[in-house]
């Protein structure tokens, strides 16, 4: 008995003591990502201010997932001062909330960016009735501009599908991919492979793209040699990895896609979304919200210097929401050290900020709805 019972309390003792080192090391850990220990800093190019038009004939949007003032300035700070940000002298601020909901989503945040109308969290391009609501995108199409779709994540996600799909529900990834089909739709660079060839209903979206015309890519080193035609580079099953998996895959997606989108001479549209600035915040992780801000702010360069040698081209830089209400609560700049702090997981309400470069620039001045940056960049690009 006596010896059943020391065996008892050795079994308990030990399983307390690993149950406690594991709950020190996941708290340990996630205190470690809270702190930004600096890095390289990059060279922040300026560029004009002078542009051709009074009227932009291309629009590039820039959506940081997640992206606040915070998470700005964690970058700037990191980047030890300064972000090609900083060369948009139009500065707004963008009210987020949603149809059903004081906190967006990013089907929502998207759907407002994307269609002017504010509906419920997780609709994608659909009304509160789950009616379709027409897309920029689409609309650029019919006015015979190209279009196109970079993310960092599934192309397939909330912020690229809201801008081209229409479902009732976020989560409907195989009908998100089939919807894709339906448009005109120039380039579209992201990961989600698996809900165009690993389907339930078995059908292989790939080949039908490619019968429709579009070059098919799996490689970034494939992607980047492209300079015209259509297409579509699906470079991960789901998503693309953190960083340090996926390197420069977002500038360099970018960058391919301007370079085929500006051969249109009528003009184009075309959406970026740094992703993961989102999933940064969602782990309370300093460290995952710098490195995803300073790719995001590369990819900004990338579309402010050929707004800057073209002239007739509108870059918008906004978010959907904000992620993690997060709090610089210390740093140093000249090292690029960021310390922040996390009050929630989950996303926040406050406004988000927009930053306008090139013709038509001065509309993004102000306070607004989500809603309303819709609708200027249709009426600045289609005039209607
Ligand atoms: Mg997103
Ligand atoms: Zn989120």
């Amino acid at each position: 008995m006596v010896h059943k019972l020391s065996i008892l309390i050795l079994v308990f003792c030990f399983g307390l003591t690993t149950f406690a080192q594991d709950a020190y090391m996941d708290a340990s850990a996630e205190e470690k990502e809270k702190t930004y220990s600096g890095g390289e800093a990059y060279d922040v190019k300026t560029f004009t201010q002078e542009f051709k038009s009074e009227k932009p004939k291309n629009i590039i949007l820039l959506i940081g997932d997640g992206m606040g003032i915070t998470q700005v300035f964690s970058g700037i700070t990191a980047n030890k001062g300064h972000l090609f940000l900083e060369n948009c002298k139009h500065i707004g601020f963008s009210k987020t909330q949603s149809a059903d909901k004081f906190i967006t989503d990013s089907a929502a945040g998207g759907t407002a960016l994307s269609t002017g109308t504010r509906t419920y969290n997780g609709a994608i391009a659909v009304d509160m009735d789950k009616k379709p609501l027409k897309t920029i995108l689409e609309a650029a199409e019919e006015n015979g501009l190209a279009t196109g779709l970079v993310s960092s994540s599934a192309i397939t996600h909330a912020t690229p599908a809201s801008f081209i799909a229409h479902q009732p529900q976020r989560s409907m990834y195989e009908e998100i991919a089939s919807d894709f089909l339906k448009t005109d739709i120039d380039v579209f660079i992201g990961g989600g492979r698996d809900h165009f060839i690993a389907r339930k209903d078995n059908v292989n979206l790939v080949d039908k793209l490619i019968e429709k015309g579009y070059r098919y890519e799996e490689d970034m080193n494939n992607v980047k040699k492209v300079k015209k035609g259509k297409l579509v580079a699906l470079i991960d099953d789901v998503h693309p990895g953190r960083l340090s998996e996926r390197g420069d895959m977002l500038p360099v997606a970018t960058k391919t896609a301007i370079n085929i989108l500006s051969k249109n001479d009528k003009g184009f549209f075309l959406m970026v979304e740094g992703s993961q600035i989102d999933w940064g915040g969602h782990a309370s992780s300093t460290i995952y919200i710098v490195e995803d801000m300073l790719d995001f702010d590369k990819v900004i360069g990338k579309a402010l210097e050929f707004a800057a040698k073209d002239g007739e081209t509108l870059v918008v830089i906004t978010a959907d929401h904000e992620t993690g209400g997060m709090a610089i609560t210390g740093g140093v700049t000249k090292e690029g050290i960021v310390k922040a702090e996390y009050p929630t997981k989950g996303h926040t309400a406050v406004m988000v900020p927009i930053f306008a470069y090139g013709p038509g620039a001065k509309e993004f001045i102000g306070i607004m709805d989500n809603t309303d940056v819709h609708d200027k960049m249709k009426s600045l690009l289609l005039g209607n």
